[in-house]
Order: C-alpha cells, then sequence, then structure tokens
C-alpha cells in the first residue's frame, strides 16, 4: 500500500488524511488546492496528470476492512 502523503509537494502545506483540500495524480503526487488552482493550473508538475479531489479517510490509520 502506498502512504497517504499529507503534505504539499509543492508549498508543504499541511494536507491531513481528511482534509478536504487535497488533490492528487495517477502517481499519487499529492498538492493542496491553492497550489492546483494557481501556479499548478490544475496539472501535476511531476509527470503532467490531471489532478483530482483526494478522497478523505475518516481516521490517519485507515483501517481497510470489512464492516
Ligand atoms: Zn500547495
Ligand atoms: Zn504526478
Amino acid at each position: 500500500m502506498l502512504e497517504m502523503r499529507t503534505t504539499c509537494e509543492h508549498c508543504t502545506s499541511s494536507l491531513p488524511a481528511d482534509s478536504e483540500r487535497a488533490l492528487i495524480c495517477s502517481y499519487e503526487c499529492t498538492f493542496c488546492a491553492d497550489c492546483v488552482a494557481g501556479p499548478l493550473q490544475g496539472r501535476c508538475p511531476n509527470c503532467q496528470g490531471e489532478l483530482v479531489r483526494r478522497p478523505r479517510r475518516r481516521a490517519k490509520e485507515a483501517r481497510i476492512s470489512g464492516e
């Protein structure tokens, strides 16, 4: 499993697992909404991929299991 990144790779601002402001590309490069809307212009600067909203997790220690 890939670890969820908790900071923006551009400005290093905090993006906790339950943040609504985190966006990721298909390679899981992680950026904040401000950078994506501003300097990045909606594209990942690492791979040129499309950035989409990251699904939130309720807890940092994401338990992936059945109910
Ligand atoms: Zn940022
Ligand atoms: Zn990327």
